[in-house]
């Protein structure tokens, strides 16, 4: 076994990161990262809390306005120079991800280095388009607007792509003017802080502010706090429901990203010999199995038409049942670890019910109990109910449940009995058939004969209890990130 070393961050295992210098939190406390393929533990870091907030909140305030009045090209510079930086030190960033989240290096944390190095690039590049409107009032009258940023922006993530997503809340806010204080999540913030090394000399003190801690210590008050006009949250449904209260309580602007129980529907013509094999592939790929299937946009509820289930399924099956599930930072693994103990005893919770309800296993096992890596395999079950907990919940493990169809109008309405409405992927070859079920998914995010993840420029988001506003877009940004001032002059 390949084990690869990596370099931590040095200044940043103080975990804050205010007014351009690094803080080790006034309490003196810690938090400790661990490897969850290993079970060890690979540092210590500063645990932040609503003290560290309070500064790194105060610092963004006196910032932002030179921030904001500096040319949206020369802050879209500074993003291009941070992807640059990232791109030259990807494969140390990428050895640390894979060891903190559990990620395999090959298939995972490699892509979402070089993922993140291009949301920083496309944000870097259309800082520009940040363009307001003339209005034809006639002479005499002048009549513009101007998309003006918000001011100080909260952001905060989760642990499963924390790279990514962190390039994604910085890119956002500082593209369009705000300054940002960002909370990484406490099981993976290591790649984040040292993407933040990286930033510390290129942006002006302030405008770029980072503190580390639990949720309900720096994320609560990082989300109540009256001094953010915006919080952007990405996590799960249950703490997104939490800030939006928090923001509603002082009208505060807010992005939420959160959870899915996403449908991949599979029609007879997406199973012809020509196609078979890729729409197998397609539908593994759509679950991400290859991320412990710990991503929002998994594809864990399989509609498969009836008649082609006997061809599809051992494909499926053999495909999932194929890949090699080991040490994240292992050249060999296919799929890495699940991030930590609780998760891992959701995920045997969520299995035992379902054996235990009578599910049939086509690949895989309930979890056990381990006191080696959170390792669990790739699990695919059948002779279940739409109904059932395992497939109205987010496991968000390595779990598919694959439930059959004949009729197609009662097939999307199980596909849309959820409360979740993030993601969905079909697999057909007819463009009428396609045409048809994207609209009538409930969906932020449709695929069709593929299950890739996000690509800088589309706009990224779900409805219902997935959330609000898009990402990776710069609509998404300008719409999310600013507000629209009109000026009106007589001449
Ligand atoms: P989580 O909601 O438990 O935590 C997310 C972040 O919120 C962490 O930084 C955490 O410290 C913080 N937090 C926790 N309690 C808080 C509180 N009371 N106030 C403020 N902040 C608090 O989610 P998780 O388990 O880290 O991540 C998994 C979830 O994230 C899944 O539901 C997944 O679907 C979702 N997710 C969504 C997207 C998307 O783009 N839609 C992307 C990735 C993950």
């Amino acid at each position: 076994m390949a084990i690869l070393d990596y370099t931590l961050p040095t200044d940043g295992l103080a975990g804050c990161f205010i007014d351009g210098a690094w803080h080790w939190p006034a309490s003196g406390e810690t938090l400790p990262v661990e490897n969850p393929s290993r079970r060890s533990v690979i540092c210590e870091v500063g645990r932040g809390t609503s003290v560290e907030v309070d500064l790194a909140v105060a610092a963004a305030e006196r910032a932002r306005r030179d921030w904001a009045a500096r040319p949206a090209a020369e802050r879209g510079a500074m993003l291009t120079e941070l992807s640059n930086r990232l791109i030259a030190n990807a494969e140390d960033v990428a050895r640390i991800l894979a060891a903190e989240s559990g990620n395999a290096i090959r298939t995972q944390s490699r892509g979402e280095a070089m993922g993140a190095a291009g949301v920083l690039k496309y944000y870097g590049g259309v800082a520009g388009e940040q363009k307001g409107e003339t209005l034809p009032f006639g002479p005499g009258l002048m009549s513009y607007s101007t998309r003006e940023p918000l001011g100080v922006v909260g952001s905060i993530i989760p642990w499963n792509s924390p790279l990514q997503l962190g390039a994604v809340k910085i890119s956002m806010a500082l593209a369009t003017g705000n300054c940002l204080v960002l909370k990484p999540a406490e099981d993976a913030p290591l790649a984040v802080l040292k993407l933040v090394e990286m930033a510390a000399d290129i942006f002006p003190p302030g405008v770029f502010n980072v503190v580390t801690g639990l949720g309900e210590e720096a994320g609560a008050a990082l989300a109540t706090h009256p001094g953010v006009a915006k919080v952007s949250f990405t996590g799960s449904s249950e703490v997104g429901k939490l800030v939006a209260h928090a923001a509603a309580d002082r009208i505060a602007n807010v992005t939420l990203e959160l959870g899915g129980k996403s449908p991949c529907i599979i029609f007879p013509d997406a199973c012809t010999p020509e196609h078979i094999e890729a729409t197998a592939q397609g539908v593994v790929n759509a679950m991400r199995f290859a991320r412990q299937g710990q991503s929002c946009t998994a594809g864990s509820r399989l509609f498969v038409h009836a008649s082609v289930w006997d061809e599809l399924m051992p494909k499926v099956v053999a495909k999932a049942a194929a890949m090699q599930v080991g040490d994240a930072l292992d050249e060999e693994s296919d799929i890495g670890a699940v991030v930590n103990e609780e998760r891992y005893s959701e995920i045997c919770a969520y299995v035992a019910e379902a054996e235990a309800q009578g599910a049939t296993f086509l690949v895989g096992e309930t979890p056990k109990a381990t006191d080696q890596g959170f390792h669990p395999v790739p699990t695919i079950l059948s002779g279940l109910d739409n109904s059932w907990r395992i497939a109205r919940e987010e496991v968000f493990g390595p779990v598919l449940v694959a439930i059959p169809w004949e009729d197609e109008d009662a097939m999307i309405a199980q596909a849309n009995d959820t409360h979740y409405g993030l993601a969905a992927f079909i697999f057909a070859r007819d463009v009428s058939t396609v045409s048809r079920v994207t609209r009538a998914l409930d969906a932020g995010w449709v695929q069709v004969n593929q299950g890739g993840g996000q690509i800088p420029g589309m706009s990224y988001g779900g409805i219902k209890q997935s959330g609000m506003g898009s990402e990776y877009s710069i609509e998404g940004a300008l719409e999310a990130y600013t507000f629209r001032k009109c000026v009106t002059m007589a001449l």
